[in-house]
């Protein structure tokens, strides 16, 4: 492979300020020198020069997405039900689909990743057939096993199921607990012991809606009689934790720096405390809490915090489209009516080093030695940060993916 230099007007590396005419050398799948264009292109004699308009980031990196449930789901975003209705016919209108079906769907949502400059993502997968699909698109990240609506007498043969998912071949595995709403509180446990027996990463859901927040609390409401309807022996029916559930999470053993949640969105500012202590990064999905109406995660509070936070679409059930930067504009400017100025640079480090950290992987900056995953939009540049965001749904021009030119338009 020839090696190839990516100009463009704005270089955003995230290891240090934007760099203007900047260049990104690429040989095979990695970035082998970055600099102002000149001295790129003075470096690499021979070496063939492509000139981008506008932007140029890292690859983008999904923290929260369910690529299974992709274009044949998507009618669900738009149904407008409730959401412990939402959950119940996406979990009837699983049955209908076959292996194939399944796998088709994920592609159709891996094909949007790309398409938008998406090169890494964290990826739920309930059932099998679509485990394989983002590895072998070649995109980074982890495909997590998820497991829902399971108690100890369905234990056994659940931990079957998950073992299969796990042992499939590609990429790298983790074990996603669905949610403390879905689980009974042992089952939840022995997935936090499993993930750390076998040294893999965590992503449960949590903290989404006002419903999981009384369920946890206090085993009532609309998740009681979801609980009661399914049949399901949850401990925390009619009786609850006392605690919020970023606190019960945690007294399972579900916080950690190997955790990233979904969502926090019914968070108060001892709970954030708690996930900033624990290194534990929160993805949020600002657009499919929305169409969810689960309320809105306190952006402003993490963003002024400090808190390590990540950006995820959520799947294709819930949002009109993949494109992580129309998800960026819709949490600055969730950001900016919670009073917090100038979003845009922390929203960009949430998209590229703050999915990197999720993932607990070297991705979302462009460094020597580093992945070749890169994308270029075609906005203004004056001001990148802000013009990636306000600009940037739709405009991906360009994806690179382990330096091959996957995307183009
Ligand atoms: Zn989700």
């Amino acid at each position: 492979m020839t090696a190839t230099v990516h100009a463009a007007p704005v270089v955003l590396t995230m290891t240090g300020p934007p760099l203007r005419d900047g260049a990104v050398l690429v040989e095979h799948d990695r970035v082998v020198d970055i600099g102002r264009r000149e001295d790129v292109v003075g470096r690499a004699p021979g070496a063939r020069v492509r000139d981008w308009r506008g932007v140029l980031t890292p690859g983008l990196v999904n923290a929260h997405a369910h690529l299974e449930y992709g274009p044949p789901f998507a009618d669900l975003a738009r149904s407008d039900l409730p959401f412990a209705q939402w959950i119940a016919e996406l979990t009837r209108r699983r049955k209908g689909m076959t292996d194939v079906d399944w796998q088709v769907s994920a592609r159709g949502s891996a094909h949007q990743l790309l398409k938008s400059g998406t090169t890494a993502v964290a990826d739920v997968v309930t059932r099998g057939p679509a485990i394989a699909v983002a590895g072998s698109l070649g995109l980074q990240g982890i495909s997590y096993a998820e497991l829902a609506g399971v108690d100890a007498r369905g234990w056994p043969l659940a931990l079957e199921r998950l073992e299969v998912l796990l042992g499939t071949l590609g990429r790298e595995r983790g074990i996603s607990p669905h949610t403390l709403y879905t689980l009974s509180t042992g089952v939840f446990g022995q997935l936090v012991d499993l993930a750390r027996e076998r040294g893999v990463r965590l992503h449960p859901h949590l903290a989404e809606t006002t419903d999981e927040a009384e369920w946890v609390l206090s085993g009532t409401g609309a998740f009681a009689h979801f609980v009661e309807r399914f049949g399901f022996e949850f401990e925390l029916a009619g009786r609850g934790s006392g605690v919020s559930a970023v606190r019960h999470c945690d007294e399972l053993g579900g916080l950690g720096p190997d955790v990233h949640v979904a969502h926090g969105v019914h968070v108060d500012a001892a709970d954030r405390a708690l996930l900033r202590e624990r290194q534990t990064v929160v993805a949020l999905c600002t657009r499919s809490n929305a169409v969810l109406h689960a309320g809105e995660a306190p952006v402003a509070d993490y963003l002024a915090e400090g808190s390590p936070v990540a950006i995820g679409t959520d799947s294709l059930a819930s949002v009109p489209d993949l494109d992580l930067l129309a998800e960026a504009r819709a949490t600055c400017d969730l950001a900016r009516k919670q009073g917090l100025d100038d979003p845009e640079e922390a929203v960009v480090r949430a998209l590229t080093l703050g999915g990197a950290q999720a993932l607990g992987r070297d991705l979302g900056r462009l460094h020597p030695g580093g992945r070749a995953d890169l994308a270029v939009f075609d906005v203004p540049t004056a001001e990148p940060y802000r013009d990636l965001v306000e600009h940037g749904a739709g405009r991906c021009v360009a994806t690179v993916l382990g330096g091959r030119l996957v995307h183009r338009r």
